[in-house]
């Protein structure tokens, strides 16, 4: 079993296509020819056969990947883009040593640029470069064609148009080492539904033969048993039935069957996701994590790119709580030049440790936190807290900003609530300790990893690091019980709320808010409807 990122909701087995292997670099083709004449026919004949192929590509999506491919279909057409490979052809390259060259400045020269939008259509110009070498390997050939029906797609990552050129009829999913839920791909897979997880670690894709892939669950198993597959089965027959059920509950305020109301928020990472979820379906982020803004190809974030992000999930949310949490960085999120390398980084130098230990970078994103509060109803969050002058000193860098933004003549600045994540047992045991805290939100993925002694990332252990451990239940209950004597709100923002086993124990123990997956949200709420907290589930 392998877990991820769950990026597009449902299910789907079958056979493994590895992504990798149906690539295509140059390096192949690297003869010297003996004509460019006909290499530059070559490339022009490549070049109109991937205008034709987007083309009719174009007439067969929605607005919002019709506009993408547009993009990419004026770009084709751009003498500028194959000027560089058709000077190198002249001088008696190789039409595909050539184009991929010219491509590979092009796509370098985005990702090296300040701006987003550039940073972005990178991956575009990767799409052109392999559909032109493609055809110029395989004149007329279309990607996905070979793929076997129901195919799961694995690889590091998927390109927009293999996405769109594979045909998802008879099912099929996509398993990725890497990529991200809030990707162009992720957005199109939610749309077409078809199930998507990312985040995977190397795959060894093109060793696999068949997969599940669960997208609402972020979990993938490789090369199932036949145990494995009438359980995913069943599993599918109850997921489909529940899901028609469950709708109708996603326009309503969670309450249980007794009425106790329950609050429902949702956990996002990039603020792209938030397009995809209707604000009057939940009550506020309860949790948005800010790693993927430090692991952009243009390096940390400056203070104006963060400050955007925050800004849109706030206004998106229309006065909804957002609870924003500085960097969590380290432990299984390392971050290029940022993280120590250490020999057990769950135990090392993560969270509000390193930001404490690298103020220069932390005040960055604590002046955009900020300026992003005037526009919303924001909170802060401090990640992996273990000792009470973490809150302080976190606190005192957070009016030092306020002050110099201030000072700098930027007025429009407030300093929001400040609470912590209860994840180090620690915290759990005596939070009394803690109350410079405003609230408490507790991490059950890291508070369970680190009261059990087993990793998070392990799926060995996957069945002694049970949320529902009654070590790890009689924690959230004394952190509920702490927050309610000390009148500071409590919510639960880890993977255990949208597990429906775990949630009727959680709710049992007193817990009333918790921040789940958007993807879970119908059947969170409809399963909170039918729950009776009398019985300890
Ligand atoms: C948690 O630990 O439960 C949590 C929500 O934080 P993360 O999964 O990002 O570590
Ligand atoms: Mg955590």
């Amino acid at each position: 079993m392998r877990k991820g990122r769950a990026a597009s909701p449902g299910l789907a087995s079958g056979p493994v296509v590895a992504l990798e292997a149906t690539a295509i670099r140059a390096e192949a083709t690297t003869v010297r020819p003996a004509d460019p004449a006909a290499e530059l026919a070559r490339l022009a004949q490549a070049l109109e056969d991937a205008s034709v192929q987007l083309s009719v590509l174009i007439e067969r999506v929605d607005e919002d990947a019709a506009e993408m491919l547009e993009f990419q279909l004026a770009m084709i057409e751009d003498e500028e883009l194959s000027a560089p490979a058709v000077a190198a052809i002249t001088g008696g390259t190789a039409a595909p040593v050539a184009f991929e060259a010219a491509l590979d400045a092009a796509i370098a020269g985005y990702l090296a640029s300040d701006d987003d939008y550039f940073r972005a259509r990178s991956a575009d110009l990767v799409d052109i470069r392999n559909r032109v070498l493609r055809l110029l390997s395989a004149p007329g050939a279309a990607e996905g064609s070979q793929d076997p029906k129901g195919a799961i797609l694995a690889g590091v990552d998927i390109t927009p148009s293999r996405f769109l050129e594979t045909d998802w009829s008879e099912g099929g999913g996509i398993a990725l080492a890497e990529g991200s839920p809030s990707s162009h791909v992720a957005m199109l897979a939610r749309a077409r539904g078809v199930p998507m997880v990312t985040g995977l670690g190397a795959l060894d894709a093109a060793k696999r033969v068949t997969a599940i892939v669960d997208g609402e669950t972020g979990t993938v198993w490789f090369d199932p048993d036949a145990a494995m597959q009438a359980q995913h089965e069943a599993l599918r027959t109850r997921r489909a039935r529940e899901a028609g059920a469950a709708r109708a509950y996603l326009d309503k305020p969670a309450r249980t069957a007794c009425g106790e109301p329950v609050s429902v928020m949702v956990n996002i990472a990039e603020p792209d996701e938030v397009d995809g979820i209707d604000p009057a379906h939940c009550d506020g982020v309860g949790l948005m994590r800010t790693e993927f803004l430090f692991h952009g190809p243009g390096g940390l974030p400056d203070e104006e790119t963060q400050y955007r992000a925050y800004r849109k999930v706030l206004e998106w949310a229309a006065g909804r709580s957002v609870t924003i949490r500085t960097l969590d960085a380290g432990g299984d999120k390392p971050v290029p030049g940022l993280t120590i390398a250490e020999a057990n980084p769950f135990l090392g130098c993560r969270g509000i440790r390193l930001s404490l230990l690298r103020p220069g970078i932390f005040r960055i994103q604590l002046r955009a936190l900020a300026r992003a509060a005037v526009h919303g109803n924001l909170q802060v969050m401090l990640p992996m807290v273990s000792q009470p002058d973490e809150i302080e000193r976190a606190g005192g860098l957070f009016d030092a900003c306020i002050e110099e933004l201030r000072a700098e003549g930027i007025e429009a600045v407030r300093r929001p609530p400040l609470g912590i994540m209860v994840e180090v047992p620690c915290v759990a045991i005596t939070p009394e300790r803690f109350l410079a805290a405003d609230f408490f939100s507790i991490g059950s993925n890291d508070l369970t990893q680190y009261v059990m002694a087993a990793g998070r990332d392990s799926a060995e252990v996957a069945d002694i690091g049970r949320a529902d451990d009654p070590a790890v239940l009689a924690l959230v209950e004394a952190t509920v019980r702490a927050g309610e004597a000390a009148k500071r709100p409590v919510s639960l923002c880890g993977d255990a709320g949208s597990d429906l086993a775990v949630l009727p124990k959680l709710l049992a123990r007193g817990l009333r808010r918790v921040s789940i997956a958007p993807a879970a949200l119908a059947r969170v709420k409809a399963s909170i409807a039918a729950m009776r907290l009398d019985a300890d589930g």
